[in-house]
């Protein structure tokens, strides 16, 4: 039923504790938002989960299984990741940015053709239209879109979101934030959400978990939070 198990975490740069005994869990199709001040921790535990970087200490579960056994290639097939600037290559066409994650899963070519068509669509980016484009062609949003596009394009079980809209302008990031509650509810996508705005953490996390100086203080709906602030 969990799909994200983190149980006392820790990570430790030289003398910087960056993460302090953080446990959590994430269960199948919930949306668990991080908060916390800069330097709080958010993005060095986002990028445990995914084995971006090792932990100094605890235990790690992915579906079960602690995520040192796991093969880089299942990893990186079951979390997708959407980072705040998407990383989009230059030269090669929508199309072709998306497709090469499949083309990593070794997905047939007729495949992927079908599922770069359909996830297009889903980010409501016709096909038609924007399949030749280049990343330099498109707006701030559009490339956004496009960063979830590829991070959903293996039918990940996890989805890490590191301040995706926190470049964007507030009626683009408007639009993407309600973007992502029609993904949730179409898909059940199950995903961690790590933003330094408390209100789109307490809009599109079903649970919140708040970091200070690496430490999990507090954890609960938005509901339990206000509360007991
Ligand atoms: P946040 O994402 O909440 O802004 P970070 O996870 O980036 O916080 O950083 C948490 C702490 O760990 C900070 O004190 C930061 O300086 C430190 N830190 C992060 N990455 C490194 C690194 N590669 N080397 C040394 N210190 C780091
Ligand atoms: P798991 O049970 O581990 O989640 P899946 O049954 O979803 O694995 O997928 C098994 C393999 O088939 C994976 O390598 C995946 O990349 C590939 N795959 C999944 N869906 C499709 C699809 N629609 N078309 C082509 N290949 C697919």
């Amino acid at each position: 039923q969990h799909i994200l198990e983190g149980k006392n975490i820790s990570k430790h740069f030289n003398q910087t504790i960056a993460l302090d005994d953080v446990s959590f869990e994430v269960k199948k199709g919930e949306t668990l938002s991080i908060i916390g001040t800069s330097g709080s921790g958010k993005s060095t535990l986002l990028r445990t989960l995914n084995r971006l970087i090792p932990i100094s200490g605890g235990e790690i579960k992915f579906r079960g299984q602690n995520i040192q056994e796991i093969p880089e290639i299942e990893l990186r097939r079951q979390i997708g990741y959407v980072l705040q600037e998407p990383a989009l290559f230059p030269h090669w066409t929508v199309e072709k940015n998306i497709a090469l994650v499949l083309q990593l899963c070794n997905w047939p070519k007729d495949k992927i053709s079908e599922r770069v068509e359909a996830l297009l669509n889903l980010m409501q980016m016709p096909h038609a239209k924007y399949r030749k484009r280049y990343p330099s062609e498109l707006s701030g949003g559009e490339k956004q879109r496009i960063g979830i596009a590829r991070a959903l394009a293996a039918f990940p079980d996890l989805v890490l979101f590191d301040e995706p809209f926190s470049a964007l302008d507030p009626i683009t990031k408007g639009e993407l934030q309600q973007e992502v509650i029609r993904l949730k509810d179409k898909l059940n996508t199950t995903s961690i959400f790590v933003t330094h705005d408390v209100k789109e953490a307490y809009l599109l996390g079903d649970r919140v978990l708040i970091l200070n100086q690496g430490k999990a203080i507090q954890i609960g709906t938005p509901e339990e939070i206000r509360n007991h602030p």
